[in-house]
């Protein structure tokens, strides 16, 4: 059994940006080598959001319109600044694990990965994708 692990950085525009990452996972599958198994994305970050879904506007504002009414901006928190941001992206997990199979994800016709900035600031963000398999 083999692991591969590799990261990417990129910038995003604040809340809530929502950035297409399906084809800079698949380049790291197909670097790995790695033919059968699983590649896990991971975001480490306390204020960002990693969703498997379809990649159409329309869904992505009614995501944006989703995470309001799950945790509102405005409310009666105790953390500074971004309280809102934490509490969505510990409702919504920052990773997804995809099986690998025949040397590429086996995604759904309508799963794209991408990553949801639920912070308030533009900020630059990592994931980090670890592939294990054979
Ligand atoms: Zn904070």
């Amino acid at each position: 059994m083999k692991v591969y692990t590799e990261s990417f950085t990129f910038k995003t525009r604040g809340p809530i940006d929502i950035i297409d990452i399906t084809d800079k996972v698949e380049d790291i599958v197909r670097r790995s080598g790695i033919r059968n198994g699983v590649a896990h994305i991971f975001a480490p970050h306390a204020t960002g959001i990693v969703v498997l879904t379809e990649h159409e506007e329309g869904l992505l504002d009614d995501l944006r319109d989703l995470l309001e009414k799950l945790v509102p901006s405005e409310g009666s928190y105790r953390h500074p600044s971004n309280p809102h941001s934490h509490l969505r992206s510990v409702l919504l997990p920052p990773d997804k694990t995809v099986p690998v199979i025949n040397g590429r994800l086996s995604l759904g016709t309508w799963q794209s990965i991408m990553f949801v900035e639920t912070d308030i600031y533009p900020r630059t963000r990592t994931i980090i994708v670890t592939v294990i398999g054979e």
